[in-house]
């Protein structure tokens, strides 16, 4: 049986409460399609409109209210975890039964490692939460914020995107799947905490990039495969220029040229294709698949998508 790891993009989940409820119908559908075929599935998913949400949402009541604590980007993650594992195990739970398949579905919080030591702490550039005027803003890098203008909006909070070392709960994920349930997991990247000693995990303000924290959980599981989900059906090189060219298959090598040619935009395809060559490097016969979610089935039978592998 094939062991598949599948990162949802922004479009799987919509950018907001009653977007989402409709996606992850949709999504659902895919992922069900998938299941019947036989494929062992761990669901992973972005959170990029939901954390930015919740955390609004906290720093506007601490605003209203400053006898509230102020919520760590960490706790926020975690509850982005759990508000969008529940709309997909909910959704999920009801196409597999509407197919009489019988597979419990659940959403693990799962908590990314990753290194204090990261240069990205140095050099924080994922824009969060609400927008501030400057006065505003000099008051928070006073308290400690790093702040950014955000595109002619106003101030924004800027975390840092470091890199995951390790998923806390892959074991935990492991014995789900290996007993037939369908995981959903590293949500948003994962809580992003740090070893402070053997035994104390602390949470950290930061995002972790979705596809890496897929890409590292797809090597701890020793998946066959990492299927990136996004809003295009296959990778471009020249992507928007005249001599647009989609690609079926990229070599490693291939990939690493195209990255070093510039043809994969930064935050958005680069870390995706960066995602992918770190799980194709990470072992043997590895392959990863950049698709659509309407077309993964055809993907994962080779009829479409990007496939990337040695
Ligand atoms: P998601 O939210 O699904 O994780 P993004 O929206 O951040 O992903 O990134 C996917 C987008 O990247 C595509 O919709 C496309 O517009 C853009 N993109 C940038 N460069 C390329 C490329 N070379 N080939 C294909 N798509 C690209
Ligand atoms: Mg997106």
């Amino acid at each position: 049986m094939k062991r598949v790891v599948l990162a949802l993009g922004g479009n799987a989940l919509g950018d907001n409460l009653h977007e989402q409820m409709i996606a992850v119908k949709i999504a659902a559908k895919a992922i069900a399609d998938l299941i019947e075929e036989g494929y062992e599935i761990i669901i992973t998913h972005g959170n990029g409109p939901q954390v930015g949400m919740i955390n609004l949402a906290m720093e506007t009541a601490t605003k209203v209210d400053n006898s509230l604590f102020y919520i760590p980007m960490s706790v926020c993650v975690a509850m982005s975890q759990g508000y969008i594992g529940y709309d997909i195990q909910n959704a999920l739970r009801e196409e597999l039964l509407s197919r009489n398949i019988n597979k419990p579905v659940a959403t693990i919080i799962t908590q990314t490692i990753v290194d204090k030591n990261d240069p990205a702490f140095n050099n924080p550039t994922k824009p969060i939460g609400a927008f501030y005027t400057k006065e505003e803003a000099n008051e928070m890098s006073k308290r400690g914020y790093d702040m950014t203008e955000d595109a002619g909006r106003g101030y924004r909070r800027v975390v840092a995107s470091p890199k995951p070392i390790g998923i806390v709960e892959s074991e935990t994920i492991r014995t789900l799947v290996e007993s037939g349930h369908v995981p959903i997991t590293v949500g948003g990247g994962g809580i992003p905490v740090r070893v402070t000693d053997v035994r104390h995990l602390k949470g950290t303000s930061a995002v972790v990039d979705k596809d890496f924290a897929s890409a590292k959980l797809a090597e701890e599981l020793n998946a066959d495969m990492l299927v990136i989900l996004t809003a295009v059906e296959q990778v471009a090189i020249n992507f928007g220029k005249e001599n647009q060219k989609w690609i079926s298959k990229m070599s490693v090598e291939d990939a690493k040229n195209y990255i070093k040619e510039g043809h994969f935009a930064p935050g958005s395809m680069l870390p995706k294709v960066e995602a992918a060559l770190t799980f194709v490097e990470s072992g043997l016969n590895r392959k990863a698949l950049i698709t659509m979610l309407e077309k993964a089935k055809d993907g994962l039978a080779g009829k479409t998508g990007t496939v990337i592998c040695s």
